[in-house]
Formats: C-alpha cells, structure tokens, sequence
C-alpha cells in the first residue's frame, strides 16, 4: 500500500534552533502512524536536526550531481548520507526556474542521491501560461518522460512524486481538488505505462501548491492525491499538524 505524506518545504527560511523548537512542538503531539511525516529544511540545519528529530525525516532541498570535487559552494549526496539524511527534494520549480535545473540534470541528481541509498521527492508541474492553454497533461507528461521515466522499476521505489502547479506555490491559489486529482491520475496512468501496475500502485503521488489546513482535508480525500509538499504552512507547528492530521 502507498503512503500517505505530509512533507514540508521550508525553503531558504529557518535556522537551527527553529527548527529545533519546531520538531520537538510536533513529536509533543501523538501522530498518525499511517502518515509518513518529512520536512525538508536548509543544509545548515539538517546535522543538527536529525538526531533531535524523532518522528520526522529531515529532507535536504536540493544537492549537487557529482560525487565529489571543484563545485564552490556546494553539497554532494554523500555529505547528506553522512549526516543520515533521508530525503532530498529534486526539481523543485524555484530551482528550475531561478537556477535552470533542467530534467536532464535532475534525473543525474536522482541518480546521485539513490547511489547514496537515499529517497527522492520530485517535484513537476505546469507554468500558468501552460495551465491557461490547458496544456498542462502534455507538459507535466514530458517533464517525466525526460527524468523519472528514464529510471528503473527499482528505482521508483525510492521516488515519491510532488505535483506542483507552479501558478499556486506561495500564490494563494490552490488547485482545485478535482484539478489536483485528475493531473495525479494522469500521472499514474504514465506510470502504469512506464513501469507496471505494481510501480503505479505503489508510488505516493503529493500535491503542492497553497495546501494549508482549510483546504488539506478536501485535497488529500481524492483517490490519487497521497498527500501534500507544503511551503508557507509548513513553517507554523500548529498549521503543519493540522494537515498532518487532514488525512
Ligand atoms: C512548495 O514550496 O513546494 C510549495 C508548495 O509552497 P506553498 O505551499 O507555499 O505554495
């Protein structure tokens, strides 16, 4: 059976001892078992939050292609597996936009962090103007066709997918529940034709894109949305729990 997720995304926002005070407010809390909770936060904060970290996996947001060397400033996969990170988001749609991630670079990042026994959230989804052609089918189709398709029946198994309109993260506009739904049916569907029922059946499929506790519930009641990738809302212990418990 697939899981049901609720991950957070807190961007370039936070610092360690936030998030220290953040996990210990949730592990206060008696969590549903059936609810796979993980938070991806700054580089900087990921050491010094897994061990404190309890019931939530600590994801990174981001990590270099390469092994190792000349690459400034950045952090490689095996750095992350030296401080027991779980997760790394990849694709993310503010790193394809304003750092020109492309498929192809994100399918070398996947293959990276799974070398690394590591699992991947990664995220696709339409701009507005695709979205206002109702061009959306084709373009989040060609988004897997170059990245995730190109993976093993295998390999899916460490992937969970994050659909993420790129005109409703940080927007205030959701995606309609019956909009959300059909895109992750779509989804599946390409699965199914890529991989086989089992990888179909079996990968989590969020959505993102404005989840906040007044809309969770509705969203994560549809039969293919698995749970949700949360930026703003993630950032309050109160709100986050809330859509913890929206499923
Ligand atoms: C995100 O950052 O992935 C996201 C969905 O942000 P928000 O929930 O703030 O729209």
């Amino acid at each position: 059976m697939r899981k049901n997720i609720a991950a957070g995304n807190w961007k370039m926002n936070t610092d360690l001892s936030f998030g220290q005070d953040f996990v210990k407010k949730i592990n206060d809390f008696e969590l549903p078992s059936d609810v796979t909770v993980i938070i991806g936060v700054p580089f900087l904060s990921i050491a010094g939050l897994v061990p404190v970290s309890g019931k939530i996996s600590i994801a990174a947001q981001n990590c270099h292609q390469e092994e190792s060397g000349a690459y400034t400033g950045e952090i490689s996969a095996s750095m992350l597996k030296s401080v027991d990170c779980k997760y790394v988001i990849l694709g993310h749609s503010e790193r394809r936009q304003y750092f020109s991630e492309t498929d192809e670079l994100i399918l070398a990042k996947m293959h990276k962090v799974m070398e690394h026994g590591m699992k991947v959230i990664y995220c696709c989804g339409e701009p507005l103007h695709v979205r206002e052609k109702e061009e959306q089918a084709v373009f989040v189709e060609n988004q897997l066709k170059d990245s995730i398709c190109k993976l093993t029946k295998e390999q899916m198994e460490n992937v969970i997918i994050a659909y993420e309109p790129i005109w409703a993260i940080g927007t205030g506009k959701t995606a309609s529940p019956d909009q959300a739904q059909s895109m992750h049916k779509h989804i599946r569907g390409i699965l199914l034709n890529t991989f086989g029922e089992n990888t179909a059946a079996e990968t989590s499929i969020l959505y993102g894109g404005s989840v906040k506790p007044a809309n969770a519930k509705e969203i994560f009641s549809k039969a293919d949305v698995d749970g949700g990738l949360v930026g703003g809302a993630s950032l309050k212990p109160d709100s986050f729990l809330d859509i913890i418990q929206s499923f």
